[in-house]
């Protein structure tokens, strides 16, 4: 799911504080009254409420993790070596072995491909074995109150998390999940499960905490609603000719696969595409020196999910990997460092100087950033891939100087 990033949090590091009861601090008391009032409006009982803040106080470690300096940056391919492991993908496919029956009955229901299903499992919580252990009330509860620029999502994570309480899907004190409120196997934040978690073995409660069946079928679930095209792959790796027009891969507007065929895109490892119709962009995660893929539908349906290309590409080679597909066949440039926020502000600013308009320099490279940036490679007779690297602003620092 998508909770707003912070530092290095980790599941792994958690310790239960048990720390002794204190009076509760006043304005924290002030805080619950208010959302008690909110809550009732909502739809939340009274007794539901009074039950699930019971004793309740702000969570300390999460107010220091708040505080914690956030990114540290690492390439994409850093992400994915981490995220697609020899671990995870022999945990994935003994998982795939393990459930094989509950798999054929969602991939039937749902028609979503079980590899990419498992592998967001696999993403999300480990396969259920790092799903968080904290007190989601708490956690929201505690973001809503104190945390700076996540207040609102923690108010309105935290209503949507009492509403679930009060339909009856799961008890309070086994609520848990990550600091940011990522619950369960799909680490579905309260919201998203409001709107697409199901009861697939009917029972009566939508339980992604321990029911594996409830949980892959949420998933499937969200694919399913998010526009996922049965029987259709997310991409494949795909290698461009000399001299490709680098500029192709900036567009969003999808093109049938044989059109860039035409311009000479193959498959990696001679392999064909059994869809040349299907309507494609193309992807250059780390530039014109990294791997390039061809995306469709299915991967725009992952984004859902998670709305970055990092995380589209993880599930989408781990759910490869897991069908038994090799490796990502070209090298990423490992030696490319990646730019820090700051630099990424003072590359911006120097492209706005130099006459390129980007918008208010923010230090994230969004689309408007990487226009600019094919514009300034295409005026200096460099590939136009749009992607940063600190060759490019060593360059516009030297330019602003002279
Ligand atoms: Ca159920």
């Amino acid at each position: 799911m998508t909770p707003p990033a912070a530092g290095q949090a980790s599941e792994a590091t958690e310790t239960s504080t048990g720390t002794a009861k204190v009076a509760m601090d006043p304005a924290f008391a002030g805080f619950v009254a208010q959302m008690r009032e909110a809550a009732l409006a909502s739809g939340v009982s009274a007794r539901i409420f009074d039950r699930a803040f019971a004793g309740l106080e702000p969570d300390p470690e999460i107010l220091a993790l708040l505080d914690r300096q956030p990114e540290h940056d690492s390439g994409i391919w850093d992400y994915i070596d981490r995220m697609v492991s020899e671990e995870r993908i022999a945990l994935g496919q003994a998982a795939l072995i393990a459930n094989r029956g509950l798999l054929d009955a969602i991939e039937g229901f749902y028609g979503v491909d079980r590899h990419v299903v498992v592998a967001i499992w696999g993403m999300e919580s480990k396969y259920g074995g790092n799903a968080g252990s904290r007190n989601v009330v708490r956690s929201l509860a505690t973001l809503a109150y104190a945390g700076g620029r996540r207040t609102d999502y923690g108010r309105t994570q935290l209503l949507a998390a009492l509403r679930i309480l009060e339909k009856g899907d799961i008890a309070p004190e086994r609520m848990l999940g990550s600091w940011a409120g990522a619950m369960g196997h799909t680490q579905f934040i309260p919201t998203t499960f409001e709107a697409y978690a199901v009861d697939f073995d009917r029972d009566g409660h939508r339980d992604i905490w321990s029911n594996v069946g409830d949980a892959l079928a949420s998933t499937a679930s969200y694919l399913a609603r998010s526009g996922w095209r049965s029987g259709e792959t997310w991409g494949y790796e795909v290698t461009l000719p000399a001299g490709f027009d680098y500029a192709l891969a900036g567009t969003r507007e999808a093109k049938p696969i044989r059109s860039f065929m035409k311009l000479g895109v193959r498959r990696v490892a001679a392999q064909d595409f059994p869809d040349p119709d299907r309507p494609s962009t193309l992807l250059l995660p780390a530039g014109a020196r990294g791997p390039a893929f061809l995306v469709s539908t299915n991967f725009r349906a992952i984004l859902r999910y998670n709305n970055a290309v990092a995380y589209g590409l993880a599930v989408g080679h781990l759910a490869d990997r897991l069908a038994g597909r090799g490796p990502i066949v070209q090298q990423w440039p490992r030696d490319e460092r990646p730019l820090s926020r700051d630099e990424r502000e003072e590359l911006q600013r120097l492209l706005s100087a130099s006459g390129y308009e980007l918008g208010e320099p923010d230090g994230l490279i969004g689309s408007a950033t990487k226009a600019a940036l094919r514009a300034y490679q295409r005026a200096r007779g460099l590939p136009p891939d749009g992607f940063p690297t600190i060759g490019l602003l060593e360059r516009l620092r030297a330019e602003a100087r002279t």
